[in-house]
């Protein structure tokens, strides 16, 4: 019974088992990172208060120039109808007349203003909208691909589960107990292939007659420096 390859073996099926497992909370975190959707959708709930603003404003601006433009018909109407025929009348008119127009300019530069805010208001809107509509389509198909790995990965461990069982029933107590022990320590490798006379993963060399112990695998061997057991392969 090889004894170091029947460890190899179980470690090979460990470590799929600890990616699988890191990928699969990797993908639960991906899955449930709001973060980028949750600020477009405060970014279009802004451009659209911001937008509802502007139009009131462009409206209101519209209704004072309108209202400003009827006193200027009515007051323009009196001052050309015939009815006042005082000479100081006509006059006070004449200024009234004057000085609604003067204030007729302001609001419309107030109007003009008020179209340009609300223009970009909109640009900003618009842009904020298929931003957020892009986001979520591209999430959309993110989460089926992620979706669609992790039953993949789900079904895969559960084959690594039964090669695992299938795999410790020829493995003795203590050598599982060595195995797992290194297997802490050793972040994960508890085994290192024998490349050469070399120890793989930490590179010290061994004997020839160690070598032999290790090819004829009746015993497991520890290397010298890293005590992981040592496997020909
Ligand atoms: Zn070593």
């Amino acid at each position: 019974m090889n004894r170091a390859h029947n460890l190899f073996r179980l470690q090979q099926i460990d470590l799929e088992i600890d990616k699988n497992k890191a990928r699969l909370s990797e993908i639960t975190k991906i899955l449930g990172d709001d973060a980028e959707l949750n600020r477009a959708v405060d970014a279009r709930e802004k451009a659209e208060t911001k937008l509802a603003d502007t139009r009131a404003s462009l409206q209101s601006a519209e209704g004072s120039v309108s209202t400003q433009r009827f006193k200027i018909e009515q007051t323009e109407k009196t001052l050309y109808s015939g009815t006042v025929q005082n000479p100081r009348e006509l006059q006070d008119l004449q200024m009234e007349s004057e000085s609604l127009n003067r204030y007729l300019a302001t609001l419309e530069d107030r109007l003009l203003d008020a179209m340009v805010a609300h223009e970009d208001a909109e640009s900003e809107f618009n842009s904020a909208l298929s931003q957020l509509e892009l986001i979520q389509v591209r999430r959309e198909h993110e989460h089926e691909d992620l979706d669609k790995e992790q039953s993949h990965i789900l079904n895969d461990q559960l084959r690594l589960g039964t090669d695992r069982e299938a795999a410790l029933t020829i493995i003795p107590a203590d050598d599982l107990s060595l195995y797992d022990r290194l297997r802490k320590k050793q972040s994960g490798l508890a085994i290192a292939l024998l490349e050469g006379s070399n120890c793989s993963l930490c590179g010290l060399a061994t004997g020839s007659s160690i070598q032999q112990t290790i090819r004829s695998a009746t015993d497991l061997v520890q290397c010298k420096q890293c005590n992981r057991i040592l496997y020909a392969g």
